[in-house]
Parts: C-alpha cells; sequence; structure tokens
C-alpha cells in the first residue's frame, strides 16, 4: 500500500495560465520557464499544458534532452547557458538555443566547432549582478559573438532583480537601453512579473516561469486569483490518526501547541521529507475534506497535525489539501515566510505526481 499522500497536476490551468500571458504580452512568443523540472510539477507532466509556448526555458541539458523525447522539435533555451565545452556537443546534437553571459563561454565557442547554425541569447548584467556582460563591454561581446561562424541569430537579454517589487525595473531599463542602444536584435528581458506589471519591457520574446504554475509574483500582494490565474499542482493526503486532545495536552515535538480546550486533532501523512515546510507555524491554512482549518504544532518528517474543531465529519481516510485546488500555495508559502516559488519546487520524490 502506498502512503496516502499525491501531487495532481492539473494540465488545462497550466494552459489557461500560459493563456494569461499570451494576454499580457499578445506580441511576444512565449518562453515557457520549465526549470527545476517544471518548477517541481516534472517536465513530463507540464509538457502537455504548455506546448503551445513558443519555446521553453530550462537549465539542465538533462531536461533539454527529456523534452526532445517528448517530441518537442520548437526551441529550447538554456538559462544559464552552457558550462563546459563538451556540453555544446548536447547543445549541437539537440539544437539548443543558448543563453551566453561570460567571456569563458564565448572563448568555448570560438574553439568549438558545431555542426548547424546555433541561436544565442546573449546577456547584459543590468543591475541584478548575477550573470552578462557589463552594459560597457556589452557592444563588444556582441561583435565577437557575431565574429563566430556558428553563430546565427544573437538575441538581446538581460533579466530584473526587482519587476515584482517597489523598485521596479526603471533603472535596469536604462541601463539595458544604454549598453544596447547601437546593438540590433530582437529582446528578452521579462520574468512573469514584467510579463505581468511591466508592459514596456516585453520586447520579441517573454520568459514566464511562476505565473504559468498559478502562482502570484507578488505574493498576497496581488493575489493569483486577482490575476486570473489557476492553480497547477495540488498536493494532498488522507488523515491517518485522530487524537481527543484534552485540555493542557500537546500535540507533537517540543510540545510547542498546547490545547486551551478539548480539541479533535487530525494527523495527516505529510510531512517535511515530503516537501511540506518544516517552519510553517501552528495557523497555517489546510483544508480538511474541503474545509478550511489550521495546522497546529511542528511539521515532523512524515506527518503533521490539523485542528478539527470546524470538520465533525473527519475521519481516518479523509482527504487534506496541503495546497493547490481550494488552497492557494502562496497563502501556505506566505504562513511559512517563502514563496509558492520554494514550495512547489520542493515536492519530494516520494510523492507520486501525476498529470490530470
Ligand atoms: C527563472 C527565470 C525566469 C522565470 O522567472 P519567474 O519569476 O518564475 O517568472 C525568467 N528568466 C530567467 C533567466 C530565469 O532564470
Amino acid at each position: 500500500m502506498p502512503r496516502p499522500i499525491k501531487a495532481s497536476i492539473h494540465t488545462a490551468a497550466l494552459a489557461h495560465n500560459l493563456d494569461v500571458a499570451r494576454r499580457h504580452a499578445p506580441n511576444s512568443k512565449v518562453w515557457a520557464v520549465v526549470k527545476a523540472n517544471a518548477y517541481g510539477h516534472g517536465i513530463e507532466n507540464a509538457y502537455p499544458g504548455l506546448r503551445d509556448a513558443d519555446g521553453f526555458g530550462l537549465l539542465d541539458l538533462d531536461e533539454a534532452v527529456r523534452l526532445r523525447e517528448l517530441g518537442w522539435a520548437g526551441p529550447i533555451l538554456l538559462l544559464e547557458g552552457f558550462f563546459k565545452p563538451e556540453d555544446l556537443a548536447i547543445v549541437d546534437k539537440y539544437g539548443l538555443t543558448t543563453t551566453v553571459h561570460s567571456d569563458e563561454q564565448l572563448r568555448m565557442l570560438e574553439t568549438t566547432r558545431l555542426t548547424k547554425p546555433l541561436n544565442i541569447q546573449l546577456k547584459m548584467n543590468s543591475g541584478m549582478n548575477r550573470l552578462g556582460f557589463a552594459p560597457e563591454r556589452f557592444r563588444a561581446a556582441w561583435e565577437r559573438a557575431r565574429a563566430i561562424s556558428s553563430v546565427s541569430q544573437i538575441v538581446l537579454m538581460t533579466h530584473f532583480s526587482d519587476a515584482d517589487g517597489e523598485r521596479g525595473i526603471a533603472h535596469q531599463m536604462e541601463t539595458f537601453e544604454r549598453g544596447a542602444c547601437d546593438v540590433p536584435g530582437e529582446r528578452s528581458l521579462s520574468n512573469s512579473a514584467a510579463t505581468l506589471f511591466h508592459p514596456a519591457a516585453h520586447g520579441a520574446w517573454v520568459r514566464p516561469g511562476i505565473m504559468l504554475y498559478g502562482s502570484s509574483p507578488k505574493g498576497l500582494e496581488v493575489t493569483a486569483a486577482q490575476l486570473d490565474l489557476q492553480p497547477t499542482q495540488t498536493l494532498e493526503a488522507e488523515l491517518i490518526g485522530i487524537q481527543d486532545v484534552p485540555a493542557g495536552g500537546s500535540v507533537g515535538y517540543g510540545s510547542s501547541f498546547v490545547a486551551e480546550t478539548p480539541m479533535r486533532v487530525g494527523t495527516v501523512a505529510c510531512g517535511y521529507a515530503d516537501g511540506y515546510p518544516r517552519v510553517a507555524p501552528t495557523g497555517t491554512p489546510i483544508l480538511v475534506d474541503g474545509v478550511r482549518t489550521r495546522t497546529v504544532g511542528r511539521v515532523s518528517m512524515d506527518m503533521l497535525s490539523v485542528d478539527l474543531t470546524p470538520v465533525p465529519q473527519a475521519r481516518v481516510g479523509t482527504s487534506v489539501t496541503l495546497w493547490g485546488r481550494g488552497l492557494c500555495i502562496d497563502e501556505v508559502a506566505a504562513s511559512a515566510g517563502t514563496l509558492g516559488y520554494e514550495l512547489m519546487c520542493a515536492v519530494a520524490r516520494r510523492v507520486p505526481i501525476h498529470a490530470v
């Protein structure tokens, strides 16, 4: 008997959220970002819902190969590019598009013979200070890339640090325009937040990730529902035990929760080894039999506890929703002091995951 826990991936919701991205950026092509195993959904599970994208963006060569094996013949963008000269053989074999953000990558391209033309996205560091050429060196990097015989199309790329926040993108747009002012080529600038909130940055390509998975880049400030985004990952388990806890009784490790009055507490077959955040405190929202209630006490490795006061009908075997349909992942994330991104990516391998 498998443990009663599973993650369901909602194919129609993925397709819907991709449409929302298209609605916001109607004149742009969409790189659907499927890095980190499609934000924890599984490339194989996410692909059927996202196959109307113009291309897929990811990091790992093996994920790119899996997409090709699923039948995707269109563009695939390596968001961090390649790492070693030998990676270029796979880039070449599978016809991948690569980000080029460093002199080391340019050198590898200059010294490796490829069999087909290679499309690249040349990345500028416009202020985030992770990857990319400095703005004043961008033109020179472009000239150098253009001189490489295997390099075909060069798209100009950057990435925003604050598209979801108060600082916004103006300072980086200004830097980007300065560094790229006399460099021809399509632009690829926008993550989900810029796709949703900064139309001026759309360009020829947008690169939404998190919004495709039904989580808002602004968390609870502008909710997924307000953005018309639907949940794509529902994590469900069941009650595997029920305790009548007397007033003064404690629940779980460290006795961090003490019942003030007699109460029924349910034990759920989901813990931090399944990817549920251990830091989620008492009071984190959770659904039991579709009824909203709260977690109580510490999350343990394989189990967590819930207050059954509002769910008198609950029995062993009653279904529990940790997040997804009926409970936005961003609410659980906010309670745990993190983002929907981290929760959906963290679903553990021991949790069976299926597209529905
Ligand atoms: C992850 C990533 C994205 C997508 O970001 P979201 O915030 O998930 O939309 C876009 N571009 C690059 C380069 C990325 O690494």
